[in-house]
């Protein structure tokens, strides 16, 4: 039997791969396509009321919930917020998450864009491409970015990806609800999702849609 197609996200927080790409996860897993989620750090320090330890269990348990609605598998590695480069280097997670490409072989990876203000959103989106530059006897996956903290794009001239999100747009609505310890409804206006899933499904002439940038 011929292996499925495998697309992998990238994401530097638990909720990131929902709030860029759920709908797509959504729409890929539905057409029988293996969807892998990396979330690099737990984002311990981003909360005030609850403890270190306690958190790393609650994101996990939240973003293997939301994978679950979207049918994707969700993966941790545990960089500190603002320190990613170099946890990254003193994990030696290089080269697991070459072993990782090696033995899946995905034909799309989507990550962090690069217009994305949060720094660590930005070191996400450098150790990917890291990452990609190391990948050698293999073919490169194709590689898009997802907007988090850019809702809006002025510098991308890259070509765009529009996935149809009309019948899962609900499903990444669902995935969001899972992350209640970060409080994402105050943090993250979903209207804002919304807009942007309308004015994206306009362009390809649908309800919903989401975009990405090939940059690869
Ligand atoms: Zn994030």
């Amino acid at each position: 039997m011929p292996q499925k197609e495998t697309i992998i996200v990238f994401g530097a927080h638990s909720d990131d791969f929902v709030i860029g790409a759920g709908g797509t996860i959504a729409q890929y897993t539905q057409e029988k396509k293996k969807v892998l989620c990396i979330v690099f750090s737990y984002g311990e320090k981003s909360h005030v009321w609850l403890q270190q330890k306690i958190i790393k269990k609650v994101r996990e348990k939240e973003a293997i919930k939301a994978g679950k609605i979207l049918r994707c598998r969700v993966r941790f590695f545990d960089l500190r917020e603002g320190h990613f480069a170099e946890d990254f280097e003193k994990q030696g997670l290089e080269q697991e998450l070459l072993k990782l490409l090696e033995k899946e072989k995905p034909t799309k990876l989507f990550i962090h864009s690069f217009e994305d203000p949060h720094p660590d959103h930005k070191a996400c989106h450098r150790m990917v491409l890291q990452l990609l530059e190391a990948l050698q006897n293999q073919q490169r996956p194709e590689l898009y970015t997802y907007s988090v903290w850019n809702p809006v794009s002025f510098k991308t001239q890259c070509p765009a990806l529009y996935v149809n999100v009309t019948k899962t747009f609900s499903k990444k609505l669902k995935a969001l609800q899972a992350f209640r310890s970060q409080r994402l409804h105050i943090v993250y206006p979903f209207f804002l999702l919304l807009f942007r899933a309308v004015i994206n499904g306009w362009k390809i002439r649908t309800l919903f849609a989401e975009r990405f940038f090939r940059i690869r």
